[in-house]
């Protein structure tokens, strides 16, 4: 692999702004690595190669000048397919949306191209974010590049898969229910979901809006730091978006400070944890990730948050019902697929639906709207809305004594093309969903069979800062070698 590509990404920042690299250099190389590879992963669904390589001479002429570089100058990003870059196609991995073309950018896209970001490509996902392996979209499988016989994780498995495979330094995903954290932790990289409000939502492809946000892929916390931080921010086409002060992240993350901190922390452990069945080599990990945390000085306790045992049900009743309100707008009239079968109206937004969503997606609509009909929505639906208060109060009262909590990524190790996960397999990253608080999934090290295995940090809401500055003392420590890449 092109010592260039294993430049990490805010390294790459620096040198490209300093000259010693130039940015026409770095994106030849991702573009290179790019078309070697991806036949063998399938991560990215579009390659802008033309565009992304005028745009690297421009931040190269621009630095040679003089001129103040931005803040993320001249380096490639790999976008999931359900964010909106204006002018550009975004299909949500899916036939409805063939032949969309965006109209705006999205606010983190907005905020990306003043900080001088280059959109290298579009990454493969589930159709419609709705899934765990990235086998429900419509146009490609993206395979794991520790092993290409195994699945990359999922929804936002391209974007993972990009990262891990050296294809770019960063990349964004979507996670509604550990659709960043997991594909991540698949894969050997750092996966990050802000707190609910952090990052504005503007121009994402909804899936189930209570708990969307978009996250980062990096291959080390520090990239993910710097991304989060061009991205944070008030928004005021995004309602639920808080007015957080705009810091940088990176300025906050120090190795040895970051390793001393550990001396004053309190890591919980929520004790329903060891109710789950686990991969035995996912569960050796993470006691071993204990062990290092408590040498170098955190304290750990058990904590108790009872309705974790809700936790699968809330997700599926809240998601699906969010989903049918969601995919509602997509009736084949205003924008999209328009089945050329139909013979009156009612026939025309049945028949656009039906020959252009998956499986996956019918399925949920289906669930969705069963949980809100009038007979339902007060035994179903409402009544999830209660029991997920009743987690966010338990998990605040887990935040007095603790101030992380602390779990394996999943439950499994990546599996099998054709087999199937366990529905509760993420149980742990969709409490972040679940609550609206940050989580960050660190790689932890391999099993036998060198398949990637990751912790997850969750913090209290808006402790973004805190969770980025344990991640960083976490993978000083970590068995994991950020400096090692999947062969391909
Ligand atoms: N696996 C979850 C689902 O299928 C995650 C979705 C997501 O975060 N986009 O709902």
């Amino acid at each position: 692999m092109d010592e260039i590509l294993k430049v990490k990404a805010d390294d790459l920042c620096k040198k490209i702004c300093s000259g010693e690299i130039k940015s026409l250099d770095v994106v030849k190389a991702y573009v290179a690595r790019i078309k070697r590879t991806n036949s063998k992963v399938g991560a990215f669904l579009k390659l802008n190669e033309k565009k992304s390589l005028e745009q690297a001479a421009c931040s190269d002429r621009k630095i040679e000048s003089g001129e103040k570089c931005d803040f993320l100058e001249g380096i490639p990003i790999g976008i999931k397919d359900n964010i909106m870059i204006k002018g550009e196609s975004m299909t949500s991995a899916s036939k409805y949306l063939e032949n969309y073309v965006s109209p705006y950018d999205a606010t983190v896209i907005e905020k990306l191209k003043s900080a001088s970001a280059i959109f290298i490509g579009r990454t493969n996902m589930d159709e419609f974010a709705m899934g765990g392996s990235t086998e429900t979209s419509a146009y490609l499988k993206t395979a794991n590049p520790w092993n290409v016989e195994y699945i990359a994780g999922g929804s936002s498995g391209g974007s993972a898969v990009a990262v891990s495979a050296g294809m770019v330094p960063f990349a964004l995903g979507s996670d509604t229910g550990g659709s960043v954290r997991q594909p991540a932790s698949f894969c050997g990289v750092v996966g990050y979901k802000p707190s609910y409000g952090l990052i504005s939502r503007y121009g994402v492809c909804a899936l189930a809006s209570s708990f969307d946000q978009i996250g980062t892929f990096s291959k080390d916390v520090r990239g993910s730091a710097l991304l989060a931080s061009v991205m944070i921010g008030k928004d005021y086409r995004d309602s639920v978006c808080e007015p957080i002060e705009q810091i940088n992240y990176v300025n906050y993350i120090d190795d040895d400070s970051n390793l001393k901190m550990l001396k004053n922390v309190k890591i919980g452990i929520p004790k329903q944890l060891f109710n789950y069945r686990m991969d035995t080599e996912i569960s050796e990990n993470f006691n071993k990730a204990v062990n290092k945390l408590r040498f170098l000085g955190a304290e750990i306790i058990e904590i108790d948050i009872p309705s974790y045992k809700y936790v699968p049900a809330l997700y599926k009743v809240i998601m699906c019902a969010e989903v049918s309100a969601n995919i509602a707008t997509f009736d084949g009239l205003r924008y999209g697929y328009r089945s050329q079968n139909a013979k009156n109206l009612n026939d025309e937004y049945a028949k656009s639906r039906a020959e252009s969503l998956g499986y996956e997606v019918k399925k949920r609509i289906l669930f969705g709207t069963y949980v809100l009909g009038a007979k339902n929505y007060h035994r179903c639906y409402n009544q999830a809305l209660k029991v997920r208060t009743l987690l966010i109060n338990q998990i605040t009262d887990a935040y007095r004594k603790c101030d992380f909590i602390f779990s394996p990524a999943t439950l499994q190790v990546s599996v099998k093309f054709g087999e199937t996960l366990l529905e509760e397999c993420d149980i742990f990253l969709i409490v972040a969903n679940l609550t609206g608080l940050p989580g960050i999934t660190v790689p932890s090290g391999f099993t036998n069979s060198d398949m990637p295995v990751g912790v997850h940090f969750m913090g209290s809401r808006f402790s973004d800062v805190k969770l980025f500055q344990i991640a960083n003392a976490f993978e000083k420590i970590s068995d994991f070698d950020v400096n090692k890449y999947p062969e391909l």
